[in-house]
């Protein structure tokens, strides 16, 4: 039997997912080669944004990959 409140429930089903990537918004040129290197599909590149989704395990392929070092 599980005791635990509902919420509390709710709430531990979700994995707790921390994000440590960035991009420099300021050197980022949205070249989208970080987003075709990742192998998890970890990177989602809109107009003005590159933003790193639920997908991205942190393996930091794309670091290397941007022509601009714009990852840190
Ligand atoms: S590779 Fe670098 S410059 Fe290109 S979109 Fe990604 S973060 Fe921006
Ligand atoms: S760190 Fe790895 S998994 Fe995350 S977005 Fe970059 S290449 Fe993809």
């Amino acid at each position: 039997m599980d005791y635990r409140p509902k919420i509390l429930k709710r709430i531990q089903k979700k994995p707790i997912k921390v994000n440590y990537l960035k991009v420099m918004k300021e050197r980022c040129l949205l070249c989208t080669c970080c987003a075709s290197v990742c192998p998890n599909s970890g990177i989602d590149i809109t107009e003005n944004e590159v933003i790193f989704n639920e997908n991205c395990t942190e393996c930091k392929i794309c670091v290397k990959s941007c022509p601009v070092g714009a990852i840190e």
